[in-house]
């Protein structure tokens, strides 16, 4: 069955590890700006290993710049983020630290990996080989070998009738089942979410949360922005709640969605209905 599936692929993703009693994402005072707009102010985030973090808040409020920054698909302004100990964006060169150069590089080194809104499969390669593209190109995984993982994620995410595929034979639920594989497939210790669901149509929200609930129950550490109140109160660990660029919020679902302390959040869940 699935999850005994996934527990087995995901075993180095959850290994424990000697650095267990420390978090294993530790963000520090993120400061972004873009222009005059103070998009990122004072951000701190601590996520343990294992933990499923729900990440809620309206559109513009920093949101998906701090998952891109913990991707390096963004440079911070001041602060720091550690992933195990090691600095996103920075290698230890000499005992100094200086900015890396590669960003599919960085993140292999860092353990990270993120599924975006839009899914952002490559147009021109089939479901497997979306797959097997990282291991090969980053991680120089034999080609035989990226083959067969690639494969045993595909049945993961019960896609393996669909590896011959070209995304845009595939529907939305399905391209973002294939996103999952081919994040997953560099082994991370961190898998981010970006609004994961927000694009496709309401009857395949459930496939896609179904595989992310079962990386949840196998150990998986995760960050996810999203606006499903169900998922984030029945599998999130935590919820942390944003608005302009500040954490407003944060606690056990439940404590926050259905006690909130705070009025910016009050509002924020009112809206939501
Ligand atoms: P959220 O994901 O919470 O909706 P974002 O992190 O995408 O918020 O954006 C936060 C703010 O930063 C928004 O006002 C957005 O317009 C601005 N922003 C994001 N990326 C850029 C960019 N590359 N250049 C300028 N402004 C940006
Ligand atoms: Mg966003």
């Amino acid at each position: 069955d699935r999850s005994e599936l996934v527990r087995k692929l995901l075993a180095d993703s959850v290994k424990p590890s000697s650095t267990d009693e420390e978090p294993l994402i530790v963000c520090r005072r993120l400061w972004k700006s873009y222009g005059d707009r103070d998009v990122l102010k004072g951000i701190g985030l601590e996520v343990n290993r294992g933990e499923v973090v729900a990440v809620l808040g309206p559109s513009g409020s920093g949101k998906s710049t701090l998952l891109r920054m913990i991707n390096h698909l963004e440079t911070l302004d001041e602060g720091e983020i550690t992933i195990g100990g090691r600095y996103v964006g920075y290698a230890k060169k000499d005992g100094k630290l200086v900015p890396t150069s590669g960003r599919a590089q960085a993140r292999a080194e860092v353990g990270v990996s993120m599924v975006f809104q839009n899914f952002n499969l490559f147009a021109n390669l089939t479901a497997l080989e979306n797959i097997m593209e990282a291991p090969i190109r980053v991680h120089g995984v034999p080609r035989d070998e990226a083959e067969k993982m690639a494969r045993q994620l595909l049945a993961t995410v019960g896609l393996s009738g669909h590896a011959d595929h070209l995304p845009h034979h595939l529907s939305g639920g399905q391209q973002q089942r294939v996103a999952i594989a081919r994040a997953l497939a560099v082994k991370p210790r961190v898998m981010l979410f970006d609004e994961p669901t927000s694009a496709l149509d309401p009857e395949l929200v459930g496939e896609v949360l179904s595989v992310m609930r079962s990386l949840a129950d196998a150990g998986m550490t995760m960050i996810v922005v999203t606006h499903e109140m169900n998922f984030a109160r029945e599998v999130a660990d935590r919820v942390v709640f944003f608005d302009e660029g500040e954490i407003v919020e944060q606690g056990r679902p439940e404590d926050v969605l259905d006690s909130p302390t705070k009025e910016r959040t009050r509002r924020f869940l009112n809206r939501l209905g």
